[in-house]
């Protein structure tokens, strides 16, 4: 199953087989993990399609054209890590402009924006994206991409993507969507209208923490060739062995979801039944205030969970600290469930500024652990709160 007549194929088939027939010469299903760094020409310039590492790779085409089969777009590029994916789509900023930021979004975006691409003369507006009419109102002359996360990082606010592509075309800016926390099985941003998805690939795609990676889709012909420039010219590009576990990864994807999703939901209703618990923050709740939005436009409404204790920062601190399953860590998207307080950990770059994140918060990336053991373990941390006294 190659490149051209995918599309009449499922999601999940696609995840599987996309961009990886079975290896014309050895039969292999999996695809090859080819390791050479050059490839013989049988005269100058005369080559099977592949040249130099950097610029391309048979493991690393396969993982591309499966990527953006499942992104539903025309073109993909693997790179390094997601922040390496999100740098060469920022340097399609024309000179003298600048990016609508999220209020809300992953620290790492924002120091990046903030500390490479600012300094490299691009403004930066942090916005609260979740008001589209304001922003059309106020719209930052200059303006020359919207960034959007959604659901966003950690406070999992939902954007609509729609409505956003529609009002930053009429600006004639670009909409960049980070689909990190949704994925394609559960969100697909380019049919809504954005023009470039990224990934942090680390997460979900890879699926289960062991590889550092990044994916950026698009269906326009220049923006693609633009990226791929820069993909070969900066050569901040995955490993074939990285480019195999994403690949492996990938083919699990919608049952990995499914599953985590229908955990998510139990325990976002279980910490919303627990008196330690000041809210909870989960887009699949009724009154959840994207609540209508996600409905329209992701399958289900996602395995990250946030939520505020009573008590503030120090007892979020303890109930970061305090569970079993759960564990303690950076990272998010993976079939382990992760529990972190982002105020000290993966937002500690947004200190101080308009992303600052509220310290009583602590985030979960709910795995497809046990359901029960996981409301079990995170119950116990919660209930150990009181018996403390925080
Ligand atoms: N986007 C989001 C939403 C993230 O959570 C992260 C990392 O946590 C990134 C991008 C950056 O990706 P990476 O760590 O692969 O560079």
């Amino acid at each position: 199953m190659n490149g051209d007549d995918l599309g009449r194929f499922g999601f999940e088939t696609r995840a599987i087989h996309a961009g990886q027939p079975p290896d014309p010469a050895t039969g292999a299903v999996v695809a090859p993990i080819t390791l050479s760094t050059t490839f013989a020409q049988t005269a100058v310039g005369r080559h099977s399609g592949w040249e130099y590492g950097r610029s391309g790779n048979p493991t690393r085409d396969a993982l591309e054209t499966c990527l953006a089969s499942l992104e539903g777009a025309r073109h993909g590029l693997s790179f390094a890590s997601g922040l390496a994916a999100e740098d060469a789509v920022l340097r399609l900023l024309a000179h003298g402009t600048g990016v609508v930021l999220g209020a809300d979004a992953y620290g790492g975006t924002f120091r990046l924006l903030d500390r490479v691409h600012r300094a490299e003369g691009h403004a930066l507006w942090p916005v609260d994206l979740t008001d589209a009419a304001r922003l059309d109102r106020d719209w930052p002359e200059g303006a020359g991409m919207v960034w959007v996360e959604t659901p966003t990082n950690p406070r999992l606010d939902v954007i609509d993507i729609e409505a956003l592509a529609e009002l930053a075309h009429r600006h004639r800016a670009l909409v960049v969507v980070d689909n990190t926390f949704a994925t394609p099985y559960l969100q697909q941003p380019l049919a809504l209208g954005a023009d470039i998805v990224v990934h942090s690939v680390t997460k979900y795609l890879g699926g289960h923490s062991d590889v550092v990676g990044g994916f950026v889709a698009v269906d326009d012909d220049d923006l693609a060739g633009r990226l791929r420039f820069t993909q070969n010219a900066v050569g901040a590009v995955p490993s074939p062995f990285d480019c195999f576990l994403v690949l492996r990864g990938v083919k699990t994807l919608a049952v990995r979801m499914e599953r985590a999703c229908a955990n998510a939901a139990v325990v976002a209703e279980a910490l919303r039944a627990h008196p330690a618990v000041e809210r909870v923050l989960w887009p699949g709740f009724g009154d959840h205030p994207g609540f209508d939005v996600a409905k329209r436009q992701m399958r289900a409404a996602g395995a990250m969970v946030s939520f505020t204790v009573r008590g503030g920062e120090a007892a979020a601190l303890e109930v970061a600290a305090g569970t079993e399953v759960f564990t303690l860590a950076e990272s998010l998207g993976a079939v382990e469930s992760l529990i972190e307080h982002p105020g000290r950990m993966t937002h500690a770059s947004v200190a101080g500024s308009a992303l600052e994140v509220d310290p009583a918060l602590v985030r979960l990336s709910v795995g497809i652990e046990s359901g029960e053991d996981l409301v079990a373990d995170i119950a116990a941390a919660l209930d150990r709160l009181g018996a403390t006294g925080s």
